[in-house]
């Protein structure tokens, strides 16, 4: 680990990656309030804009924003991705000897990178910042995320850290196991916990949005939910073996009962309440148990078909690859 000792102490390079959708409102701002921090740390860095298919002007501000500063590179997708793709894609582009992901909205205070820095050059592999309070929160996200945080917690088989979001600091060597892991659903708070590494925290309080509305609405957020579980755990499957055995089991019990019963007391036709409600019963529990199955079914669908994550339609600032698609560099 020589060569991460002398890369943490000397000159280093920084690498910011901020997923952009629809965020016309705050860009500017973002750049504003993040540069000078930047500048203060290290001369050395870049950050990574991923438009996530915007409506509105982000990829023209962006574009503006570049040709102003030219360590601020852009990556525009052909439509909505999501934030997860969009944090992948900015992270597979990242060229620094730490990277860090950070949202575009002020929501992740860039005055927090110090002390990320700080720390990784402390020696620590990956540097979460970890809300201590959630009051910015809506009553009905703070009970739902304590929610989601405690069964996963539960299910997950590699621990994730409740209350971190994406704001963390990662080094080259997390930047490159993440960049290898070849899986379509990226779930990024899990594939950073399934990286591990030597680990540290530092705690912030979330300051409410800068400018503009949440992109992450009720739904994203469920299917966000669904994806960790589903992605970080296989006890949803393992669930029905146990079901179907209880189930079995009371059945078994329940046939004795009336063997007996019939035994004593003679043949007892009623019981047509019994039977349907057990009917109706048993294939309730029979859909779900498919259901679960289907939903492990169709992600491997997703992983096998091998399309790509993203589709790129244009990028601005990598020297790597020409700008393919419309926007260039003199795009208005
Ligand atoms: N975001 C994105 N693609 C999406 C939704 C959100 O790139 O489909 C970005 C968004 O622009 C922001 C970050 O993800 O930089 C966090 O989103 P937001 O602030 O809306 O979520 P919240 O903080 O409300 O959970
Ligand atoms: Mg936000």
């Amino acid at each position: 680990m020589n060569g991460a000792k002398s890369r943490r102490s000397g000159r280093f390079r920084l690498s910011l990656v901020a997923p952009m959708y629809n965020e016309g409102e705050v860009c500017d701002l973002f750049f504003e309030r993040t540069l000078p921090i930047l500048e203060a740390i290290t001369p050395d860095f870049e950050i990574i804009c991923v438009d996530d298919g915007s409506r509105d002007d982000t990829v023209l501000r962006l574009h503006a924003a570049h040709r102003r500063d030219k360590r601020i590179k852009v990556i525009a997708f052909s439509r909505n991705f999501g934030k997860e793709v969009a944090l992948t894609a900015g992270i597979e582009r990242a060229t620094g000897d730490a990277v860090i992901p950070i949202d575009a909205d002020l929501q992740d205070p860039p005055e927090l990178i110090a002390d990320l820095v700080e720390k990784w050059r402390e020696g620590y592999d990956s540097v979460l910042a970890v809300r201590t309070d959630r009051s910015s929160d809506g009553y009905l996200k703070r009970t739902t995320a304590n929610l989601f945080y405690r069964v996963i917690g539960r299910m997950s088989d590699v621990p994730i850290p409740a209350n971190a979001g994406d704001f963390r600091l990662l080094d080259r060597v997390v930047v490159d196991v993440l960049r290898a892991m070849p899986e379509r659903n990226r779930f990024m708070k899990g594939l950073y916990a399934w990286a591990g590494f030597r680990t540290a925290t530092v705690g912030y309080v979330r300051p409410v949005r800068a400018a503009g509305t949440t992109k992450l609405r009720f739904w994203k957020l469920w299917n966000l939910a669904l994806e960790g579980i589903l992605s970080f755990s296989t006890l949803p499957l393992r669930v029905w073996s146990y079901v179907g055995l209880a189930v079995a089991f009371m059945a078994g019990v329940y046939g004795a009962v009336i063997v007996v019963r019939t035994l004593i007391y003679g043949v007892d036709v009623p019981g047509y309440a019994s039977l349907l409600v057990a009917i109706l019963f048993l294939s309730g529990i029979n859909m779900i148990g498919l259901g679960i199955l289907g939903e492990y079914v169709g992600r491997i669908f997703l992983e096998v078909k091998r399309r790509p994550l993203y589709l790129v339609g244009s990028t601005l600032g990598f020297d790597d690859r020409p700008a393919p698609v419309k926007a260039t560099d003199d795009a208005p």
